[in-house]
């Protein structure tokens, strides 16, 4: 391990490098800087500092070259102030001016380069595998547009373009000398053995921007290399009399270039051609760039596979498989089995999801224009491995379909990551046995060792340190040893469940979030909420299978109870939503509107004013998410038992004091094994009730018929002020709930209502409820990301 040193902090030198900043934005001293200067200044001074004395994490663990389509993360500056130790230092140094740190930092626009939490993953292990000293670089996407800013009209999702001046951001570096020419299309040629020559139609630039992750106090620093392509610089080949092919291509680049924007799609595929070449765009770059490392740290290409480890986030990188392949066979003239052993022993992929429509597949006829030679390369490692299959099962045309790479005219990416890869890892326990069960039954069969489990896990630093600095002070104050570096010192905390003075102060700090969240939805929503409330809390992308309206259904079911009796015992509530819906995603969309409207109505009838409130925030994101987390004493995890793979924000909100509402699905099985039975809320059908329900044939509208509450609450829908007169407004949520519910939606109605009024009831016991708080911080150390990358390195980097 590497001794943990924190960079020595100078504050001769942080003024210099301030005044400095003050010349290149031509300001004569500190004292005229704008925050939002102040913001750029203090950033690109401690960025100038920090390289200087940097040093790379331990050697002889194999470099892992993470590659992910999305990095959400979020902002960086106040997390590389804290990473470095030096915040505490800028902020005093900070006060001579009378600027506040944390009013500088509010300056930042996040980075949303990511959807949700695939994207939040990346960042968070990055983070951790800076901490840990494990040598690393990401590799993502330098996108022009990130995420796209949500804002509501009339209880509508709007969206709109999030420009995040990528080219002004301090924190980035232009890493000159790593430019490459990445091709599309063209022509493959077979020349000698395995060999052939591929001459791409068009050529993109791509130029590498570096943004530094920093390891927490110890002096790490490694690089997070994002791929901008460069559209000023898009030319061709002509050396092909495939002029019209050129044409369409070409269209395609200058309309928007490469990585313009990032696709809004959460858990769900995008097939678009733009889609294909940004994700073929970021493989090559990528694995060329791990060569050249390789190359230039004096190893050949026999180590690669002893020196490199490439960890595939979900399928969006697989092509960084045949392009190593292209490279080694054509490039290097490497013979094919010794190839794909090299590659076999390189790649690793993470599986994120059992849904079928997020499981990539590309047409083949799209693939093979753009990428002829690759294609010629998945084929034949398609045709190797129907020989494996038929050798284990036989002639078995059923076994083929499934586990074919090519089949029906479709290229199959997670295919392709299971038979190429040494290890498949999913991201929970239960998700991992899910893959093998029902995912890739029979490739557990044929590669039965290759199955792992790495349960997720979020960087303590930005979710407790930076996002509940009073929770972190509590903490320091409490344990020995740092719990900012050793999750599992917060174990410590469950000595003094019974202390009445820990007790108190827990109490305060909750309730101070509370009070600065509520202040936050009064700027933004013009709401006041009542701070006595239970605070519950559903934070995450709009999708069906989050079941988001499962949780409307419920208010709606609360306030007309209320309506209907106005004196019943109902423990105050304060319903907060956060996320969004990918613009294409009409019924997601619906939701929201629904939530929005519902709001409208509530928030502005008397007759429940501080007893029932709904404030959804817009613009979900990494920022917004550490406002509302240390705020929250409910954390709605409440999707379908089989859909969630794992879940990230259900650890961020338990390890912040929130009690857990959820099923049986994702990270939340082990959340519920780790507190208690009695400090979580399990509710729902569970992946095997579901699976009995399906079979017996699963009948929504006999739910809504039978169930008086369900019915009323559905209905309430379709009159009055909720949806303005036009009973059609939500039809297109509605009229799924009642033909398929695909999510059992109404199945578990009753069982969520039942645990909401168990909620209700052991939130009146105050002293009670703060003990399960205390013990969901102190039982959860397992979740830190750092534990994550630990188990990577022990059971799949090794
Ligand atoms: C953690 C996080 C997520 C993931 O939330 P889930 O509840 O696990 O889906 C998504 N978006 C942001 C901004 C996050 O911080």
């Amino acid at each position: 391990m590497s001794a943990t040193q924190t960079l020595p902090f100078d504050s001769q030198q942080f003024d210099s490098a301030i005044k400095k900043q003050c010349r290149y934005l031509n300001v004569e001293n500190p004292q005229q800087l704008t925050l939002q200067q102040w913001y750029q200044a203090v950033s690109q001074a401690v960025l100038d500092l920090s390289y200087a004395d940097s040093k790379p994490p331990v050697s002889g663990l194999r470099h892992v070259n993470y590659l992910s389509m999305e990095f959400l993360i979020g902002r960086l500056s106040g997390n590389n102030l804290l990473n470095l130790g030096w915040y505490e230092q800028v902020r005093s140094y900070l006060q001579q001016y009378q600027i506040e740190l944390s009013d500088l930092l509010e300056e930042e626009r996040d980075p949303a380069l990511g959807n949700g939490g695939l994207g939040r993953l990346a960042a968070c292990y990055l983070d951790s595998m800076a901490a840990i000293g494990q040598p690393a670089t990401g590799y993502g996407l330098h996108y022009q547009y990130g995420l796209f800013k949500q804002s509501f009209a009339d209880g509508r999702q709007v969206e709109s373009g999030d420009a995040w001046s990528r080219n002004q951001y301090p924190w980035q570096a232009y890493s000159s000398g790593r430019t490459r020419q990445i091709g599309f299309g063209g022509k493959s040629k077979k020349l000698d053995g395995d060999k052939y020559q591929w001459t791409p139609a068009l050529l993109i630039e791509g130029k590498a921007y570096d943004l530094p992750v920093f390891g927490y106090k110890n002096g790490v620093v490694q690089p997070l290399r994002l791929w901008q392509a460069d559209n000023e610089q898009v030319f061709d080949l002509a050396l092909f009399n495939d002029g019209k092919y050129l044409k369409s291509e070409k269209q395609v680049v200058d309309a928007a270039s490469l990585t313009k924007v990032l696709y809004p799609n959460d858990n769900h595929q995008n097939g678009q051609k733009l889609r294909l070449m940004q994700q073929y765009f970021h493989c090559a770059c990528s694995v060329a760039d791990i060569l050249d490392r390789h190359f230039s740290d004096g190893y050949n290409l026999q180590q690669l596979p002893q020196k490199q480890l490439i960890q595939l986030n979900d399928t969006h990188p697989t092509l960084a498989i045949p392009e190593l392949l292209r490279l080694l066979l054509d490039k290097y003239n490497v013979a094919w089995d010794e190839a794909w052993d090299i590659c076999n022993r390189t790649f690793a992929y993470t599986n994120h999801t059992l849904l079928p429509e997020a499981l990539e597949q590309w047409d083949q006829r799209l693939f093979k224009r753009l990428l002829p030679r690759h294609f010629q390369i998945v084929d034949k490692i398609n045709g190797i491995f129907q020989q494996q299959v038929i050798e284990q099962f036989g002639e078995d045309a059923e076994i083929w379909q499934k586990v074919a790479i090519l089949y029906d005219y479709r290229v199959r990416m997670a295919n392709l990551c299971v038979v190429a890869c040494f290890a498949v890892n999913g991201v929970a326990q239960i998700h991992s046995n899910l893959i093998v069960s029902d995912l890739f039954p029979e490739y557990h069969q044929l590669f039965p060792n290759k199955f792992r489990n790495v349960t997720n896990g979020i960087t303590p630093r930005r979710w407790i340190r930076l996002a509940n600095p009073n929770l972190a002070n509590l903490l320091d104050r409490t344990l020995d040893g740092d719990w900012t570096r050793d999750l599992a010192l917060i174990g410590g905390v469950e000595k003094q469940v019974n202390d009445s003075g820990f007790r108190e102060e827990y109490r305060r700090i909750k309730q101070g979030n509370k009070q600065v969240l509520a202040e936050e939805i009064e700027r933004s929503l013009g709401l006041r909420v009542n701070c006595e409330a239970i605070f519950d809390v559903q934070i995450k992308r709009f999708h069906e299978y989050k079941r988001q309206h499962l949780n409307l259904l419920n208010i709606i079911h609360s306030y007309q109870q209320l309506k209907d009796n106005p004196n019943m015992d109902y423990t105050p509530r304060l319903f907060v939503f956060a996320g969004k819906a990918a613009p294409g995603y009409y019924l997601a969309k619906n939701i929201i509107h629904a939530i929005n409207n519902v709001a409208q109505v509530i928030n502005n009838d008397k007759s429940v004013k501080d007893k029932l409130q709904v404030a959804f925030l817009p613009d979900y994101r990494v920022s917004l998410a550490e406002k509302i987390i240390p705020a929250a004493d409910i954390s709605e995890q409440i999707s379908m038992a089989g859909k969630e793979a794992s879940g990230t924000g259900n650890m961020k909100l338990a390890l912040n004091g929130a009690l857990t509402l959820g099923t049986l699905d994702g990270a939340n099985v082990e959340i519920a094994e780790m507190v208690g039975a009695e400090n979580i809320f399990i509710f729902g059908h569970t992946v095997e009730s579901v699976r009995a329900l399906l079979q017996g044939g699963y009948n929504p509208k006999s739910y809504y018929k039978r169930n008086k509450a369900l019915k009323s609450a559905v209905d309430f829908l379709r009159k009055g002020k909720v949806c303005g007169g036009d009973k059609a407004m939500f039809e297109l949520m509605l009229n799924s709930l009642l033909a398929r519910d695909p999510f059992l939606v109404f199945a578990d109605f009753d069982s969520y209502v039942a645990a909401q009024q168990a909620v209700g009831l052991r939130y009146l016991d105050q002293e009670s409820w703060l003990s399960s708080a205390i013990l969901n911080t102190a039982r959860l150390g397992a979740f830190s990301s750092d534990r994550s990358i630990r188990d990577y390195q022990k059971r799949i980097w090794q």
